[in-house]
């Protein structure tokens, strides 16, 4: 029953997340007036509002002007529905599950609005800090930890900020790099820098084989930063011990004498 409702409770929160997006990005206020259609600018009333099954109700289409709804809106709603149960299954049904929902609805905003208009907005980088602090307190990660998570994130992207003038990175960079390093206190941010600069360099190298960017293109960088610090929120302390306590190496050694072993 818990993972249901955490399931559909992710969702409205998803179906929140979609409007922040689209009115941050038309300039409204996140939090007031109703939704509108985008097309045809029709109030929408609450059956057209029901997260993923309004979509499937009304096949994509709006129910005034049948213009077609961006797949952005379920895409979401699910994507949030799945993140909201990985956080209630990691924490239990605890106020660090709460937290941790609210954290990856931060973490996701700025993953969806990096990879649409690679921009991360101060509006939400910087509440994101507060709750990523929040989170770590709840969790009783140590000042000292939390202090050097914090320096280590945001300091790494102030460094190439200011030794790139600018031109690698921006300013949103290093506010989302303070958010991973509040939210996961030294050495998990560590882990989170590791994932994010991997997955970075995995999907640049698909995007340059299949000639889909040149080198000079900008791959939203935020995009991989939030998806890597949810990732270690749930996962990180099962990372580290894998690759601290000779899980890693093993894995290695091993699945190398096997491939000579048939
Ligand atoms: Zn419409």
């Amino acid at each position: 029953m818990y993972p249901f409702l955490s399931f559909i409770f992710g969702t409205i929160i998803g179906s929140f997340c979609n409007v922040v997006v689209y009115r941050l990005h038309a300039g409204d206020s996140p939090a007031r007036g109703r939704s509108y259609c985008p097309h045809c600018k029709h109030t929408l009333s609450s059956a057209d509002l029901v997260p993923v099954l309004s979509f499937i109700a009304l096949r994509g289409k709006c129910r005034y002007c049948r213009k077609p709804i961006s797949w952005q809106y379920p895409l979401v709603e699910t994507a949030m529905g799945l993140i909201a149960l990985l956080v209630v299954r990691q924490f239990g049904l605890s106020i660090v599950s709460f937290v941790g929902i609210v954290l990856g609805a931060f973490l996701f905003i700025m993953f969806v609005y990096d990879q649409k208009y690679q921009l991360i907005l101060d509006r939400i980088s910087v509440p994101a800090m507060a709750v990523a602090l929040l989170f770590s307190l709840l969790l009783h990660r140590s000042f000292l930890s939390i202090l050097l998570g914090g320096i280590l994130g945001a300091g790494l992207f102030f460094a190439q900020y200011v030794l790139s003038k600018g031109r690698w990175i921006g300013g949103g960079d290093i506010r989302l790099g303070g958010v991973l390093g509040l939210a996961l206190g030294w050495p998990l941010t560590a882990v989170a820098l590791v994932i994010a600069y991997l997955s970075g360099a995995a999907a640049a190298l698909v995007l340059i084989l299949s000639r889909k960017s040149s080198m000079s293109s900008m791959i939203p960088f935020g995009t991989f930063l939030s998806l890597a610090t949810f990732i270690t929120v749930l996962w990180g302390n099962g990372i580290l011990q894998w690759y601290l306590h000779g899980g890693f190496f093993d894995w290695v050694v091993n699945t190398l004498l096997r491939s000579y072993n048939p």
